[in-house]
């Protein structure tokens, strides 16, 4: 059992900011938690506090039920693998991995049976004898999770434990990393400042900006719910597109032409304010394509990319009524152009180009609206 408690964590560097303010979540049993975020949000400095490398100035973290903010870190039963993987460059595969038994003083044969488990399930029976330097990354990454593991420890971290590997062993070693954690069953936190490893690896994430945890909650959760802007903006690739608006009579006034709004909006509590309207690319629909009929409007192609399995467009809505609208929508993806350019998925077969001239339309039940003073979600 490892279930671990912040209760309203706090962090200030000597003479700084807060680098962590009032975290306050538990990461269960056996889990695996995902701390997401953009560089410098305070993602391992929260890290660092639980396995012991960071004092923690205000709130307590638990382990079990037990404070364990004075703990010594080697008493906190936890192993962590660091990005630079830190292997030793003099010792081979089998003694980098025996190192923390060794210095635990496990009997020889209990030494030799463990690292041989771990090597099996990770796959580096081949490789024991070898140095660090005659490895790849990714088994350079295996052998310090191999360290990590052998030990038993209670809880397992990790901090950006791929950016240093290529994109294709990284997704590689991503799957690798789940099926670990979910063979082995340990307590896991993970850092990324990647939103799809966070998808993929997470039962659960938390999304910090700068340093106050914005939202936590499974990967769908985040994704179809986020709380505010920032969120909804994070969360998915490409990044959902957003638009002011202004509120009509029972519709949103968008850029490319009047929206209605779905019956579950609160009409009741925008009132007649400017809101700042999110659509996922993959809500955009080729009119003939639309689960359900929807506003249509024709835009555009500024930039299509083909990714093989999916085409995305950059389209600039042709606007029924230039005016204000082209100076008060906000612009995500900047072409040079004035106006504002929309990224939509369309499918991969379709056969346009830049310059063409396209209609779409859009799944209006699953637009977020957002306040656009204070970025929160209104659903
Ligand atoms: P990255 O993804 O770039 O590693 P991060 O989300 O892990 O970033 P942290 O390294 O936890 O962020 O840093 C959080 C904040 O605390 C940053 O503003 C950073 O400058 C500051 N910080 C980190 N370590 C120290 C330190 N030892 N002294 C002072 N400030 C620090």
């Amino acid at each position: 059992m490892a279930e671990i408690v912040l209760d309203h964590v706090s962090k200030r560097f000597a003479g700084g900011a807060w680098a962590i303010r009032k975290a306050n979540f538990t990461v269960k049993d056996g889990e695996f938690f995902i701390l997401v975020g953009p560089s410098g949000c305070g993602k391992s400095t929260l890290l660092h506090m639980i396995v012991g490398l960071e004092d923690i100035t205000e709130g307590e973290i638990r382990v079990d039920g037990k404070r364990i903010n004075e703990l010594d870190p080697k008493d906190r039963n936890m192993a962590m693998v660091f990005q630079s993987y830190a292997l030793y460059p003099h010792m081979t595969v089998r003694e980098n991995i025996a190192f923390p038994l060794l210095l635990a003083k496990l009997p020889r044969s209990e030494i030799k049976r463990r690292v041989d488990e771990v090597a099996g399930i990770l796959q580096l029976d081949a490789l024991l004898d070898r140095k660090p330097s005659d490895l790849s990354g990714g088994q350079r990454q295996r052998v310090a999770m191999g360290r990590a593991i052998v030990r038993r420890p209670q809880v397992f971290l990790l901090d950006e434990p791929l950016s240093n590997l290529d994109a294709r062993l990284r997704v590689q070693m991503r799957t690798e990393i789940a099926a670990l954690q979910q063979r082995l069953g340990i307590t896991t936190i993970y850092v990324t400042h990647d939103q799809t490893e966070a998808m993929v690896l997470g039962d659960r994430v938390a999304l910090l900006r700068a340093g106050e945890v914005q939202q936590i909650g499974t990967p769908k959760e985040l994704y179809e719910t986020p709380r505010n802007e920032f969120v909804a903006g994070f969360i998915g690739s490409p990044a959902m597109n957003f638009l002011h608006a202004e509120i009509g009579d029972n519709n949103l006034l968008l850029p490319m032409g009047p929206c209605p709004l779905p019956a579950s909006f609160p009409l009741d509590r925008l009132g007649n304010r400017t809101v700042v309207v999110g659509i996922r690319p993959e809500h955009f629909y080729l009119p003939e394509a639309a689960p359900q009929p929807g506003p249509v409007f024709s835009a555009e192609i500024v930039m299509a990319e083909w990714l093989g399995a999916d085409l995305y467009l950059h389209v600039q809505p042709v606007l029924p009524h230039p005016g204000p609208h082209e100076a008060s929508s906000l612009i995500a993806h900047e072409t040079g152009k004035p106006g504002v350019v929309l990224i939509v998925r369309v499918p991969p077969d379709l056969r346009v180009g830049r310059g063409e001239r396209i209609e779409l339309t859009y799944d209006a039940t699953k637009i977020h609206l957002f306040d656009a003073d204070t970025g929160e979600s209104f659903l």
